[in-house]
Order: C-alpha cells, then structure tokens, then sequence
C-alpha cells in the first residue's frame, strides 16, 4: 500500500472539515479530504438543510390555511403529501452537494471516501489510513504534517427497558404523517420537529425534563414560544421525565413522570428523540494518539485549534461547545489557516492548558458569556448567531438577560412587542417580541433576542453590533426601512435606553 503525501489530511467533510479544506486550499496547500458517508455531514444529509426543508413545507401549508384572512379563498384544506415534500427536500439536498463536490474538484482536493484514522502520529509526519469499515483494514494510507480532525457528533440514542427510540434522522426520513407523535427533547431540534409534524396534521406531544423548553435562551422568549406551540396545538409537557417506553403494534406506550396531575401514560403512534450529541472522538484512533479529551469526550483545544499533539488541529461538534453549522465551519476555517500558519508545528493547551485561557475548550459554552475574547480569535464566539426555526421563529445573538446579570454590572434591557410593528400585522405575524439587553453605565449591547417570523434573517442586523461592540444608541440610530420588523431592533434599543435613565 503506497503512501500519498498532502501538506493536510482533513478527517470528517461536514461543515467543519469541507470548509477548513477549502480554506487550507485556497491557501495553496495540497489537501486530502476523507469522509465517511456523505459529503456534507450532519448539517446537509440530517439536520439544518432537510429540517428546514420540511419546514419550509409546513410553512407553506400554514399560509394556505390562513389565506382567507388577506382575501385569497382556497377551497377546503390543503393535503400535505409527504412522499413529495420529501421528493423535494432529497432534491435540494442534492443541489446542494453537487455544488460542495464542484468546488472539492474545482480547488483540487483529493476525496477519499471511507474511515479515517490516526495511524502514527508525529513528530513530523501523520499517517492517516483509510478504510471501507471502522476499524477495518486500510485500503490507503495518507501523510501529511498537519491533520484538521472534524469527525463532528453523534445524536444521543434513548434505550428504555430495551426499547431504542428512533432520532431526528429517522424522523426527518418519515414517508407517512403519523396520527400521533411524541418528541422527547425541547430544545432547537425538537421544537422544530414538533412544529413539522404538528403543522403536517399529527397530534405532537413535546416532552421535556426541565422545567421550560429551550433552556438556552431568554427565559421569557422560550416561554412566549411555549405558549404559542401549545396554542397551535402542540401539548408541552415540561418538567416531565419519559421512563419507560414499550413498543406496542401500533407505535409505543410511553411512561412519563411529571408534575403532579399531568398525564402518566402516553400512546402514540410515533416517537422521536432529540435529546442533544454528543462529539464523535471514538472512530478516528485520537485515543491512541494521544490527543486529549474533555467531557463528553470532546477534543480540547487551544485558540489556534491546535490539540494537544504538534500538528493536529480539531473543529466543529468534535470540540464540544455550540453545536452549529455556522460556527464549524467559521471554525475549520479558523484552523485551517491556523494549520498552514507559521505556529503550525507547535502543540496546543501549552503547559496545564494555559494556553486556552478565554477559547474554546472542555468548557466551550464559557465563551458566550466571554467578553474579552483576544484579538488573535478568528472566531468571536460573543457574537455567533443562533435560531430555532419555529413557528414562529427564535432567534439571538449574545448574552440572555440572566447571563448578563451574572457579570454584576448595571444593565438596560428594552422590548418591542412585534403586535406594534406595521409591517408585522399587516401579514399576520405579529406574535412575538424584540429584546435587547445592555450594559446600563456604557450603553454596550450584551444580546439581542428575537421571536418572530423571520427571526433567523433579522438576527443578522442585530450580529454585527455584537462583533463591534456597539451601543443601544447605535442600534437605535440606525436608519431602518419602512415597513420593516427590522425597525422594532431600533424599537427596542429605545426602549433599554429609557430602562436606563
Ligand atoms: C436535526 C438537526 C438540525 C440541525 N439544524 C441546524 C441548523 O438549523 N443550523 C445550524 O447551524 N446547525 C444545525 N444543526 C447542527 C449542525 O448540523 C452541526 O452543528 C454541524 O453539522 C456540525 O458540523 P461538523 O462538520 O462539526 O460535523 P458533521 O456535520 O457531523 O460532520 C462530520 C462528518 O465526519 C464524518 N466522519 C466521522 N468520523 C469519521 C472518520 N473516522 N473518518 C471519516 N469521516 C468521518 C461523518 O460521516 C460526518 O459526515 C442541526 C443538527 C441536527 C441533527
């Protein structure tokens, strides 16, 4: 078996890994790319891409049913056909990845497909084997000084009394509305199931162990959110624990334990769980290695996304901390460039882990209440975007109000219910609210949330006073177009101004 020599062997070609690939060759290195099943990882093949194409769907649907309020008549109600919403989302999906497969060819990067693994690491040189199964025999052996591993994460799988209960995977595979659903989990992925299926015609339950979904975000947006799932039919049980699950011939029977009162028992015809990933460290040899590893088995790293070996740099879901798209690959990016960086040779964490100090390390999610990330970070965590792609939709950018409170400092905080937003009633959508949060001695914007339609796009104008560390009297002053829900961010800031006087 002969061995093909790249100046960097990426492992894993989701977000992460096919981004820090492109980067690495852009800056003219010879760079091999190895992946396992299917370019484009989780986020194209199972998660942000068919998610919102299924959403996208329902939304659809939704506006169909509500047309006769804006004076277009649509006779009866309209029928979801499963079979060809999924049609199309394969056929976005497939857009998509000949596009990532163009521009692999187009900067001349090798795709190797199959299991990467750590064979000998170091000093100098990396030898990446590749095999057709995990851990079986080596059909090609890859070297190179620099390894960028961005394996990703695996969904966390509910076995109860024997009883594996399918994931968000399987859910967004299904080719028939089941009557009934439950979804176990209430975060990001299960709010958005939920609102699948639920505005496909199936009666959901979400269930959720703590006491509010979302636990993530402002307390009281999730909470607004929680109230209008449950008011468009989804049941929310919160506070509820799923004990046990027994597959009957119909779907499965489901025991729960929650507050007093609330239901014990649950029969559905369908059941999905999204109850969180975990980093995928075991198939690439990192163990061997020597690369260290943080919990949940997350790879550590330092602010260059260096490992704790000379010349491996790691990315994405396998570094633990957020779990999004938008962040891996503005992180494979980061190590990439940091892999073909003068430094590159020098091993990551330094001695104890000094070097980590404010980045991204075991304890990733630190670095969203951070507010000094270092002027070497390509990646500013205080500012990176999140969104929950509901109905309607949750988005934000920076601290929650309670984050903020922990920093002991004065602060401002302002709303603007969307109900007062011209261009937000005028289409029906004036569920929801803008909230900014500040510093109350200096004005600094900490976050902003929003609930809405369209909070994931308008999140976007909020991000870039995040990253400049702007004030509520920039947001306020901006010059917004009119009717634009964009003008309750202004709203908003004016209203944390007063807050504060
Ligand atoms: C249902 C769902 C919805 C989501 N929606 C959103 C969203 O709307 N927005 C958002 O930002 N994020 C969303 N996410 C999260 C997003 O998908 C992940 O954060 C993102 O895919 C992480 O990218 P990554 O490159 O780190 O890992 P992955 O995308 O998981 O890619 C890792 C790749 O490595 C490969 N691999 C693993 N081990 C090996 C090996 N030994 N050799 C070779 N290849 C290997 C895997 O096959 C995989 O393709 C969603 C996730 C789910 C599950």
């Amino acid at each position: 078996m002969g061995r093909e020599r790249y100046d960097l062997v990426v492992i894993g070609g989701g977000p992460a890994g096919y981004a820090g690939a492109f980067e690495a060759a852009r800056l003219g290195a010879m760079v091999a790319l190895v992946e396992a099943g299917r370019l484009g990882g989780t986020c194209l093949h199972y998660g942000c891409i068919p998610t919102k194409c299924l959403l996208h769907t329902a939304r659809v649907a939704k506006g169909v049913r509500g047309a006769s309020r804006f004076g277009v008549t649509v006779q009866g109600d309209p029928l979801i056909d499963l079979s060809r919403a999924q049609a199309w989302k394969e056929r976005v999906i497939k857009k998509q990845l000949a596009a990532l497969s163009y521009r692999v060819r187009e900067l001349g990067i090798a795709l190797y497909e199959g299991f990467g693994y750590l064979a000998e690491p170091g000093p100098d040189l990396h030898v990446v084997t590749v095999s057709g199964s995990p851990g079986g025999s080596p059909e090609t052996s890859l070297t190179a000084p620099r390894v960028l591993l961005a394996a990703g994460s695996r969904e966390i799988s509910l076995s109860l009394d024997g009883v594996v209960l399918p994931g968000s995977a399987y859910a967004l595979s299904l080719e028939r509305i089941p009557a009934t659903m439950a979804v176990v989990g209430g975060g990001a992925v299960g709010v958005e199931l939920a609102s699948i299926f639920s505005a496909f015609g199936s009666r959901v339950t979400l269930i959720e162990a703590l006491p509010g979904i979302l636990p993530a975000e402002d307390e009281a947006l999730a909470s607004e959110l929680a109230r209008l799932l449950s008011r468009s039919g989804i049941r929310i049980l919160a506070g509820t624990r799923l004990k046990g699950a027994v597959l009957t011939g119909e779907g499965y029977t489901l025991a729960l334990e929650g507050p007093p009162g609330e239901i014990r028992e649950l029969t559905v015809e369908s059941a999905v769980t999204a109850v969180g990933r975990r980093p995928d460290s075991s198939g690439a040899g990192l163990d061997a290695a020597g690369i260290v590893l943080g919990r949940d088995g997350a790879v550590q790293v330092d602010r260059r996304y260096a490992t704790t070996v000379p010349g491996i740099f790691a990315a994405g879901d396998l570094i633990g901390g957020y779990q999004l798209a938008h962040v891996a690959s503005a992180e494979g990016e980061a190590a990439a460039s940091a892999a073909m960086g003068p430094d590159a040779s020098r091993g990551g964490l330094g001695v104890a882990g000094q070097e980590a100090g404010g980045g991204r390390t075991e304890n990733g999610d630190d670095l969203k209440k951070a507010t000094d990330a270092g002027p070497d970070d390509r990646v500013d965590y205080r500012a990176v975007p999140r969104a929950v792609y509901g109905f309607p939709e949750l988005a934000a950018v920076g601290m929650t109000e309670r984050e903020a409170l922990a920093l002991g400092c004065p602060l401002a905080a302002g709303t603007a219910p969307l109900a007062g937003n011209p261009r937000a009633y005028l289409e029906g959508e004036q569920e929801g609210r803008v909230k900014v949060v500040a510093r109350g001695d200096t004005g600094e914007v900490l976050g902003v949330h929003i609930l809405g339609a369209g909070a994931a796009e308008l999140i976007a104008a909020a991000t870039p006073v995040l990253r400049a560390r702007g004030t509520l009297a920039d947001l306020a002053g901006f010059v917004y177009a009119h009717p634009t829900f964009a003008e309750s961010l202004g709203e908003a800031a004016r209203a944390a101004i007063a807050s504060a006087r």
